[in-house]
């Protein structure tokens, strides 16, 4: 099978500091794959790389059969708007929006009207354990409630691909745990492909497979691993 999302040979520095040095990544439909490896050592770089946020220096990104490091921007922004979803490590939730508005938020910039992304968005609140919490704003939310939140808002478009950059790094165990089971149940259903940068061999465990990275480089590990 051709993977739904592939990265190969990717270079990119910051000026003179070089974050990636050949790294690789491919994730078929469905599959969840966690990019491990300290701090450092070019996780989220290749993880804006893989959702055409950054365009490395050399290598190629290929998404559902296209290149898209070649992209001008406009079109990789519609790319991300739909057909990504993206969680981070801070919800980074509009404080200004009821927690609703927040889920909505990418169906409206993608011009759905607002009724109709309100529609949208209100299943996810029973489907993530956030019912009674539709007119909250972010500031009265838990950090556990704001990240389910933040969780919807990157499921709320039926993303192809969901990007999560340590989307449990500011949670504490437990409320991580839920984050990670609700968020790898929902792609499951979905059939949306995971890509979760994390540093934590116990969050890395929710995936099918481990990608390590080190020094900007890549490799990738079995299933097996992860399994034993
Ligand atoms: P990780 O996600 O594994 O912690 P990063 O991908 O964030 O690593 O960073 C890789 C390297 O690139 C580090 O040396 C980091 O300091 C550097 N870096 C990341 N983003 C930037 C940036 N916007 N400007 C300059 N250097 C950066």
């Amino acid at each position: 099978m051709t993977a739904l999302i592939e990265a190969h040979d990717i270079h990119l520095a910051f000026g003179e500091t070089p974050a990636l040095r050949g790294a690789a990544l491919a994730a078929d439909a469905g599959e969840a794959v966690a990019v491990m490896g300290p701090s450092g050592s070019g996780k989220s770089t290749l993880l804006h790389c893989l959702a055409g946020i950054l365009r490395p220096d050399a290598g190629e990104v290929h998404f559902d059969g296209r290149r898209i490091d070649t992209l001008g921007e406009g079109a990789r922004s519609a790319l991300r708007r739909d057909r990504f979803g993206f969680v981070f490590q801070f919800g980074q939730l509009v404080p200004e929006l009821t927690a609703e508005e927040n889920v909505a938020l990418p169906l409206l910039l993608g011009g759905t009207r607002r009724a109709a992304a309100l529609a949208e968005a209100r299943p996810w609140f029973a489907r993530l354990g956030l019912d009674g919490l539709e007119g909250r704003r972010s500031g009265e939310l838990s950090g556990g409630q704001a990240q389910r939140v933040a969780l919807a808002r990157g499921l709320v478009t039926r993303p192809r691909v969901l990007f999560a950059d340590e989307p449990t790094g500011a949670l504490d165990s437990l409320t991580g745990e839920q984050v990670m089971d609700l968020m790898t149940a929902a792609a499951r259903e979905e059939g949306t492909t995971i890509i979760l940068v994390t540093h934590e061999a116990r969050v890395a465990a929710y995936a099918d497979r481990e990608v390590v990275v080190r020094d900007g480089r890549s490799t990738s590990l079995s299933g097996d691993r992860i399994a034993s």
